[in-house]
């Protein structure tokens, strides 16, 4: 063949991988799952942040659990490395999926079903929070969730799983009873902490480097005369000229259970940028109103709060639920709040949102009482902080245009390093679920590290569970 086609032909080759033309052939596999499992492409499985995001050649969406241990079996031996999917959040850089791969989309398993005493919930390893805590209404029951619809129920819990029960009920991980889990020679089991204790210890943190959840039992808390299925929330907003009085406000409160609060720094509809407060009683109006009395004193410029039914906590988070757009996000895990650090990294975000292209970056803060968290100890499951983190920053970098990285990534890693130099924490704590995926291991994992890694080799020794802020397997030192 004369060399120009050759050229011609090796051109038309990486136009046709950058063009996401480059697939794995699921034929075999078609033959193998039942007749109610979808195949599909990435477009059947969108993700949240495009930045760093695995690229697969295929998506399976599993029907059964048998299917999900069918295609586990199926990749291991055609050696087609895969990644599971539930909500599409997770923003880690530690994906490496490529187009030889495959993702299992877990979205058609999202059955959620109380118990009769509605003491327990069993939760598709494909739910989201919305499927949760829709449920949870219907059946006049409480589970402990976090705060974004979009988000699921078990890519949240696996890692920890905070939102605003945590005070009252404690992490995700504490609230889970049994896992229904494929493990990475495509076996099942129900994994319970008399089972297999260190499996489930395991789970409770690092969850998706060990296995596939296909559902899982929770505990649920019925709403009674003594358990409201209503709460005191909603957003007060605050102008950059307040900005001191909120950080030295927030940094001097104390939150009880039933309390809740996050930060937000947004550019709002004119441009400007707004300081938002979201407050979260589970509780009456008054006595939310009496908790947050300090926050309230300084005076906010609107005051969306209300009484707001269970199925709506959440509606409040909507908008941070949109698909699609570069979003590299950096968490960082903090015992306390530093006003002089977040002044620091405010500079840093206005400078940030005053280039163009970056109007929607935002900066969030969520603070939880841990009062429930630590009455349990730290070995309890992996999630490595419960006793010294109660303060979770992070910064995102919202952009379209992959040109600007270099800019998105020099201003987040500013903020990290001024709001870690001020951390109050003996070592860099990063919440798994925040982390951006190039902190050591030991910043995610902290104590837990050693025992994970030596029950990854146990459990994983091949890494085929290798996507999600990998643990070292057997075969990579
Ligand atoms: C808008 C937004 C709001 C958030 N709010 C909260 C919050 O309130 N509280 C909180 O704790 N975190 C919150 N997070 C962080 C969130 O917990 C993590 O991003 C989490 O990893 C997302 O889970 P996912 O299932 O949506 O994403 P995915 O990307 O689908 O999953 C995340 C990781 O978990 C693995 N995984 C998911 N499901 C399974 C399964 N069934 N079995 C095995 N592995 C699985 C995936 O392989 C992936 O590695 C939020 C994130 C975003 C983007």
């Amino acid at each position: 063949m004369p060399k120009f086609f050759l050229v011609i032909q090796w051109i038309l080759f990486w136009r046709a991988l950058g063009s996401g033309a480059c697939t794995v052939d699921t034929q075999s596999l078609h033959q193998l799952l039942s007749s109610d499992s979808i195949f599909g492409n990435s477009s059947t499985a969108p993700r949240w942040s495009d930045y760093g995001a695995p690229q697969p050649g295929a998506v399976i969406h599993p029907a059964t659990e048998k299917d999900v241990q069918l295609t586990v079996r199926w990749a291991v031996k055609n050696e087609v490395p895969f990644f599971v999917q539930n909500g599409g959040n997770g923003w880690a850089t530690t994906f490496t999926l490529g187009c030889d791969g495959i993702a299992i989309d877990l979205d058609l398993l999202r059955d959620v079903a109380f118990s009769d005493d509605r003491k327990l919930v069993t939760v598709g390893g494909g739910a989201l929070i919305s499927n949760v805590t829709a449920a949870g209404s219907r059946n006049g029951a409480l589970v402990a969730t976090g705060t974004c619809d979009c988000v699921g129920m078990q890519g949240a819990v696996l890692g920890g799983g905070i939102g605003y029960l945590t005070g009252e009920y404690g992490l995700g991980v504490d609230n889970v009873v049994s896992m229904n889990v494929v493990l990475a020679d495509g076996s099942a089991e129900i994994v319970t902490w008399k089972s297999s204790p260190d499996l489930f210890w395991a789970l409770r943190g690092a969850g998706p480097n060990f296995g596939i959840v296909t559902s899982a039992v929770f505990k649920s808390h019925p709403i009674g005369s003594s358990n409201l299925g209503t709460a005191w929330t909603g957003a007060l907003v605050y102008t950059p000229a307040q900005l001191d009085s909120v950080l030295r406000v927030i940094s001097n409160l104390t939150l009880t259970p039933p309390m809740s609060l996050s930060m937000t720094w947004a550019l709002g509809d004119t441009g400007q940028p707004s300081i938002i407060v979201s407050v979260f009683y589970h509780g009456t109006e008054d006595a939310g109103r009496a908790a947050f009395a300090s926050i309230l004193g300084i005076g906010p410029v609107a005051d969306g709060t209300g009484i707001v039914p269970y199925n709506m906590w959440n509606a409040g988070s909507a908008s941070a639920c949109a698909k699609g757009g570069r979003k590299p996000t950096w968490g960082v895990g903090m015992s306390r709040l530093d006003p002089a650090s977040w002044h620091a990294v405010y500079d840093v975000w206005a400078e940030l949102v005053g280039h163009a292209g970056f109007e929607h970056s935002s900066v969030l803060l969520n603070v939880n009482p841990m009062d429930t968290a630590r009455e349990l100890p730290v070995f309890s499951s992996s999630f490595p902080f419960r006793h010294t983190v109660s303060h979770f920053a992070s910064i995102t970098a919202l952009y379209t245009d992959p040109t600007l990285d270099a800019m998105a990534l020099s201003y987040g890693q500013k903020a990290r390093e001024l709001w870690q130099s001020a951390d109050g924490l003996v070592h860099h704590s990063t919440y798994i679920n925040n982390a951006l995926g190039d902190e050591d291991l030991t910043t995610v994992y902290g104590i837990s590290l050693l025992r994970l890694r030596a029950l990854k080799k146990r459990y994983d020794p091949q890494c085929q569970f290798g996507q999600w802020f990998p643990l070292p397997c057997e075969n990579v030192p």
